[in-house]
Formats: C-alpha cells, sequence, structure tokens
C-alpha cells in the first residue's frame, strides 16, 4: 500500500493504523475525515530528528498549518515541540485557543492588513515572515505604536522554478510572494529592514518548492540563500541568525509516486549547506524548514457511503459517494491524483472503470477520474479516498450548504473526535 498504516486483512478488508473502517463508519457516521495521531507524532519526530542531525541541535522544523489546522492538531504540535507557521489571523486565534505558545509562531501571507498585524503582535506572535517593502514598514509602525520589537523574517525569492527542475533566472521570480533577489529587490528590502525602529531582522526565509521527491529543489535554493546571505554581509555586516528552507516534501498519493527518505534528503541538504557556508566563510545558522503536506496527508483518509451508481452505456460510469468537493476540492481544482478503494473489497478484482464523484450540484464535482473499483460497487459500499489528510479539511466549504465533516482521530489502538460533525444550526449561526 502507498503507507504502511495500511494493510488489508485475509479477508480483503481495509486497515487504517490497525482498525476496520467499518467500525469507525458504524459509530460516527459517514462521510468522515479519519486520522491516524500516531502517524502525525512519527513525521513531527522523524524532521526533528532528522534536522538536528543535519543542521545542529537548534535546527527547528515549523508545521505549516494551513496543510491541516484545528485545535487538536496544535495541541499535538505543541506536545511534539514544532514550531508552528501561520497565514492567518484565523490560525493564529486557532492555535491561541489550543494554547499553543505563539512566540513559536511564524507568520506568513503576502498581504497582511494592518489589522491581521495588530491582532498578531497582540497574540504575542514570535515572528513575522515579511513577504514585501510596504509590510515592513506596517510592521515597524504599528509595532512602535504597541511599543514593542518586532522580530521578523524576509520572505526572498531565490529564483528557482521547481517544475522544470532547472535554474531559470527568471523564473519564480515574478512570484506573488516574497522579494526577488534578481531584481535587487531583496538586498533593498534587507538594508531598509535593518535600518528600522521597532524590527529586528532575525534572518531569511524562502519556500519553492511542493511535492518535491528529492534534496534538489532544497539544495539549490540552499546555495542561492548562502550566496545572498554573503552578499548581504558584504554590503552591510549583517549576519542572519535563522535560514528557513521552506516545506515542500512530497507525499506518495498513487503507486507510481516515488519512495524516497526525508530522512536521507534532509542530511544530504545539511551536508550541502554546510559545504556551502564554509566555502563563504559564514556560520552555520539556526535552520527552519517548513513541512505541511508531509507530516499530515498519509496521516489521513476520507471514508464514504457509495449512493447511485450510474452506467451510461456505450459512454462511461459514475459512482457517486455523500461528500465531494465540499469536503475535497483538490480534483477539481488541480487534478489531484488520489488513490480511491473500496475498503471492504481489497481482494476483488478492480476492473469497473468509473468517475468517483460527489453530491454537489456541479459537473465539475469530481474526488477522481478513471478509478477501477470492483464490479459489485453498489449502494451502501464503504468508498475510501486515502491520503486526505492535507489540504481537504482545510480547504472545505459550505457549498450547496453541505455539512462540513467531523474529523475523528485514532491513537494507540482508540479513537477521539478531534472535530465533532456539524449541525445544520452551525450551519445558519452567522445568517441574520
Ligand atoms: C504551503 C507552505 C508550506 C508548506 O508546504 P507543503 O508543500 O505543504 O510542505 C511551507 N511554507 C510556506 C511559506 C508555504 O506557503
Amino acid at each position: 500500500m502507498i503507507c504502511n498504516n495500511l494493510s488489508v486483512t485475509p479477508d480483503g478488508r481495509l486497515l487504517f493504523a490497525g482498525r476496520d473502517l467499518r467500525d469507525l463508519a458504524d459509530q460516527y457516521g459517514t462521510a468522515l475525515y479519519v486520522m491516524d495521531e500516531d502517524r502525525i507524532r512519527l513525521m513531527c519526530r522523524t524532521y526533528q530528528k532528522a534536522m538536528k542531525e543535519a543542521f545542529g541541535e537548534n535546527a527547528l522544523p515549523l508545521y505549516a498549518s494551513k496543510a491541516c489546522s484545528f485545535k487538536q492538531i496544535y495541541r499535538i504540535m505543541k506536545e511534539e515541540k514544532m514550531g508552528i507557521d501561520v497565514v492567518s489571523p484565523g490560525e493564529i486565534y486557532t492555535a491561541k485557543e489550543a494554547g499553543f505558545d505563539l512566540s513559536l509562531a511564524y507568520y506568513h501571507s503576502n498581504n497582511k492588513s494592518d489589522e491581521d498585524i495588530r491582532f498578531a503582535m497582540e497574540c504575542g506572535v514570535g515572528y513575522f515572515v515579511v513577504d514585501n517593502e510596504e509590510e515592513v514598514y506596517a510592521v515597524s509602525r504599528i509595532a512602535w505604536e504597541m511599543g514593542l520589537n518586532q522580530k521578523v523574517l524576509l520572505r526572498i525569492t531565490p529564483g528557482i522554478d521547481p517544475h522544470t527542475y532547472e535554474e531559470v533566472a527568471t523564473g519564480k521570480v515574478d512570484s506573488k510572494f516574497g522579494s526577488a533577489i534578481e531584481t535587487g529587490q531583496a538586498m533593498e528590502i534587507t538594508k531598509k529592514t535593518l535600518a528600522l525602529q521597532n524590527v529586528t531582522l532575525a534572518g531569511f526565509h524562502c519556500h519553492v518548492g511542493s511535492q518535491v521527491f528529492d534534496s534538489d529543489v532544497f539544495i539549490r535554493s540552499a546555495r542561492v540563500m548562502v550566496e545572498f546571505i554573503a552578499e548581504v554581509r558584504k554590503e552591510t555586516g549583517y549576519l542572519p541568525f535563522e535560514l528557513d528552507l521552506g516545506g515542500g516534501y512530497g507525499v506518495r498519493y498513487v503507486e507510481t509516486d516515488p519512495v524516497y527518505s526525508i530522512e536521507e534528503s534532509i542530511l544530504e541538504v545539511g551536508r550541502e549547506l554546510k559545504e556551502m557556508c564554509r566555502l563563504y566563510d559564514l556560520p552555520l545558522p539556526q535552520i527552519h524548514m517548513e513541512p505541511g503536506r508531509s507530516i499530515v496527508a498519509d496521516a489521513g483518509l476520507t471514508l464514504y457511503t457509495v449512493g447511485t451508481v450510474k452506467r451510461i452505456p456505450g459512454y462511461k460510469n459514475y459512482v457517486s459517494v455523500n461528500g465531494g468537493m465540499s469536503d475535497n476540492p483538490r480534483f477539481a481544482l488541480y487534478g489531484s491524483q488520489y488513490t480511491v478503494v473500496l475498503p471492504e473489497k481489497m481482494k476483488e478484482d478492480c476492473d469497473f472503470p468509473c468517475s468517483v464523484v460527489g453530491r454537489c450540484c456541479e459537473s465539475g464535482d469530481i474526488l477522481q477520474e478513471n478509478v477501477q473499483l470492483p464490479a459489485s460497487v453498489t449502494r451502501g459500499d464503504l468508498l475510501a479516498v486515502l491520503t486526505t489528510g492535507a489540504y481537504n479539511y482545510s480547504m472545505a466549504s459550505h457549498y450547496n450548504r453541505v455539512l462540513k465533516l467531523p474529523v475523528i482521530m485514532l491513537a494507540a489502538g482508540k479513537d477521539y473526535v478531534a472535530v465533532r460533525r456539524e449541525t445544520f444550526e452551525d450551519l445558519t449561526a452567522c445568517d441574520l
């Protein structure tokens, strides 16, 4: 199976974190997100260990919480001694409510309003990752008004295109995020920040890849960043305390996705980075990485019940489930691949080609195309979409006034509700 928290019993039943999914469906109803807490913790520990080995004891992984954000996730991150990356006042509020120490929070976003900035400062967010010049002035002004000093990192665009795997000098310079080295704006914002009151420049940040399966993107951005830091030292004498290499390690959604080791990749990045720092005679800064997807994606699956099975002779077949783009918009948004199975029919031949679709009134409400399921698929069967722990719950909507799904956590053989199922009252709670 695509992840080792999945297995199949001799009589063809799928187990997730050792649990039979029918039991969970009977207890909690479908549709349902199921998450494997032990797997989330294992991934946190994998990053902690590998990063300390690669970059030294003060290295810190920051969980990019936009991948999956609710109170219990932040409690787990607190217990695992992770930092977090947050991108909105809503995420900051949720982390705060969960008792997360916000001095370990890094606040991203390309467009923070004055209210957002003030709110984050009032909550005691440790670091702002500043996107652009306008923002650093706003942060400085509001920090002065509030009588505090705000630590900031500058988001630098290193000019790397992660998709072509080629250094394209202009590639990604036109990104919505960050200040580009190539245009001179990165150096400019660095100098301006160093001269500003009420902000302390803690270091630099970059984030270029996503669904990355090797060390390449990280090594290339580390190189560009070290060269930039050397340039900054030459021009200003400033040395950063922190360097954040961003997130992006990939997960296996389908069997054809590559198998690789995050630990080995991080060790490789560590060797390269140390070599680069030696070459430029720079002290190794404190290193951060910001994994989101790779912490939570394969710790999750979505469990549905099959409804209508429609066969259109000579054309195609549809298998409909009691959820869809409202709980997983990723296929509709960018054609994301997923593995779809019938958890109680794992030993049956899969020779029924179909599209697995949702319940929303929208032709684009498709969970996956070109799926092969057992031909016996019928109303009432359980259907699971695997690897939905990242960017599913966090991207869910109320389209068609469909209720958002609950999140059931599995930990050490037990199960508990982390996010309860919504009610119709929740749905109209804001309607006047
Ligand atoms: C989205 C994001 C991440 C996490 O990326 P993953 O691909 O989920 O690991 C990290 N850092 C920043 C700045 C991001 O925007």
